[in-house]
């Protein structure tokens, strides 16, 4: 206590001190304060130093409530994207092993996936990243505080470490950049004591065993697709729809292969509670809306995947006058990423409609860098990001849903083009392929500008990748046609697309 009142006391003193030396003098201990070195934290204090700035990054995990902590980075390089894809990988792998054969490979029988050895090698390759993390920031100048940062005006970051001591920072600006944790839900007895999110199930040394995941999001979704992949007995609970916000019928043709791959689905089903059984066992009850009836199963691990909350709960924003949603805790912000507050800014996953996605973390947080300390004015464009969902089927997309579009221009204002294809590799391998699509849908009237593109199949990530360049110089379907395409891909099918919706024509691609 004694030790914790001398802390304080001193902390108040450098305070005072500080905020004296910055009114007489205008002078700052850094040109910018990062509190969050995730994704958008990490390139913006890395471009600000860049530009010649003094820079402080502060990044501070909170573990998460099963006790799973991580390094330098934030969610996508620790518990998001990296160990997401890299287990997806091993989950493709599963499935062209399983290729292989129809291939001439001779693979004696049977095979099976050993968790705590992918775990393993997935987690050390994270490790590398967070120690890769630490050397850029070192290389470039910025000073990487193990610290958690709140608040104090809007020019003052305190920082606490974890054995409690605090420190002051004060900035001329202050970037906010603390990305968002899975929530569990509150209303679900033993949801939080039993379950786990995606914030602990990269970093598990065993095997989850038989799973269900609750939630229909691409997390969900991604998630429940390589625990399937890797041969888990893998459920998906969904109360309404999956995929929300994405094209629907896209969301349908990826849920309808994820079944085909072996996942399992309770559609309309509302988790009760989860109980422990004597054997170590999860029980848990759920209510099937259609039915009204109340139904029960064991699994080894339940999975939360019912979104995300914003991570601000330790940033003081109501003190400061830093304006939040009250409802999801996002911040609101301008089109050039301020928050209500001069000098404090925001990016990343905790803005107020920001899609949450690394690439658009890290181009705001480098524009936000180039516009405060550089000559720039560009602001970001948070329109037209392409993106994929890893399930064992890929999709990936850019634009608007056919229903967005179809809101915005009416049903008669756009054309939709579409193919069912067959991808080449499938063939030898006789995998089944009905859901292999392409949309591509555009503004019925002149050249048909692309509204939005959509592709389920291998590899959508490196195809929608190169088709979202087109779309960002404002390619229209005549472009498309005299696109010449590369034989054999699958990509190349979207260059070949003719039939319209309209036409009711059928739309599987026949011949090579
Ligand atoms: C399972 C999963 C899969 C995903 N897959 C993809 C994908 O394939 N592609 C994609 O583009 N995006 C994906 N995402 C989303 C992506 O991870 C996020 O959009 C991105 O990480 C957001 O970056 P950020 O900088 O806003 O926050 P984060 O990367 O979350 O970084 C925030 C950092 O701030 C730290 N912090 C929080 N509070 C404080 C504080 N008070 N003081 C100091 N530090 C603090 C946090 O610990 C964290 O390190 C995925 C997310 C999840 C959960």
């Amino acid at each position: 206590m004694a030790a914790f009142c001398k802390g304080r006391y001193r902390f108040k003193r450098v305070l005072f001190l500080k905020t004296q030396i910055r009114t007489l003098t205008g002078k700052f201990d850094y040109d910018l304060v990062v509190v969050g070195g995730g994704s958008g934290g990490l390139a913006c204090s890395k471009e600000a130093a860049q530009l010649g700035k003094n820079v402080a990054v502060l990044d501070y995990v909170d573990p998460s409530p099963k006790g799973t902590k991580w390094g330098l980075g934030g969610t996508c390089v620790n518990v998001g994207c990296i160990p997401k894809k890299l287990m997806h990988q091993s989950a493709l792998l599963g499935t062209a092993v399983k290729d292989a054969r129809k291939y001439g490979w001779n693979i004696p029988t049977p095979i099976f996936h050993d968790w705590p050895t992918m775990a393993e090698a997935v987690q050390n390759h994270v490790r590398s990243l967070n120690w890769g993390h630490r050397v850029q920031l070192q290389d470039k100048k910025v000073k990487y505080l193990n610290l958690k940062g709140s608040l104090v005006d809007e020019h003052t970051v305190r920082g606490v470490s974890k054995a409690g001591k605090e420190t002051v920072l004060t900035a001329g600006n202050i970037v906010i950049a603390t990305g968002m944790r899975p929530k569990y839900p509150v209303d679900v007895p033993g949801a939080m004591e039993h379950g786990i999110t995606s914030d602990d199930l990269f970093w598990l040394k065993e095997s989850p065993g038989k799973t269900l995941v609750i939630g229909a999001s691409y997390v969900a979704l991604e998630c429940a697709g390589f625990l399937t992949g890797i041969g888990l007995d893998t459920t998906i609970m969904v109360r309404s729809i999956a995929l929300r916000g994405f094209d629907q019928q896209m969301a349908g043709l990826v849920t309808d292969s994820m079944g085909s791959y072996g996942t399992r689905f309770h559609w309309g089903c509302v988790p009760k509670k989860v109980e422990k059984l004597p054997s170590g066992s999860l029980q848990v009850t759920w209510e099937d809306t259609g039915s009204r009836c109340e139904r029960k199963d064991t699994f080894d691990t339940v999975l939360w995947a019912v979104g995300r909350a914003a991570e601000i709960k330790d940033l003081n924003l109501e003190k400061v006058g830093v304006a939040f949603r009250k409802d999801s805790g996002k911040i609101i912000l301008a089109d050039n990423e301020a928050t209500s507050v001069p000098n404090i800014y925001a990016i990343g996953d905790l803005g107020e409609g920001r899609p949450e996605l690394t690439p658009v973390a890290i181009k705001a947080g480098k524009l936000l860098a180039r516009r405060l300390f550089g000559a720039s004015s560009e602001l970001m464009n948070y329109k037209n990001y392409p993106t994929t969902v890893f399930t064992p089927l890929e999709y990936g997309c850019v634009g608007l849903s056919e229903e967005e579009a179809e809101r915005l221009h009416g049903k008669d204002g756009i054309e939709v083009y579409h193919a069912f294809y067959k991808p080449l590799e499938f063939s030898v391998a006789e995998r089944d392929a009905s859901q292999c699509y392409i949309k591509v849908v555009c503004l019925r009237a002149g050249d048909q500008p692309i509204l939005g593109l959509h592709f389920t199949g291998p590899n959508a990530g490196e195809v929608t990748q190169g088709f979202a360049l087109g779309f960002q110089c404002g390619a229209t379907y005549r472009h498309l046609q005299s696109t010449v395409g590369i034989h054999p891909t699958c990509a190349e099918e979207l260059t070949k697309l003719n039939i319209t919706k309209r036409s009711g024509l059928d739309a599987t691609v026949t011949g090579c």
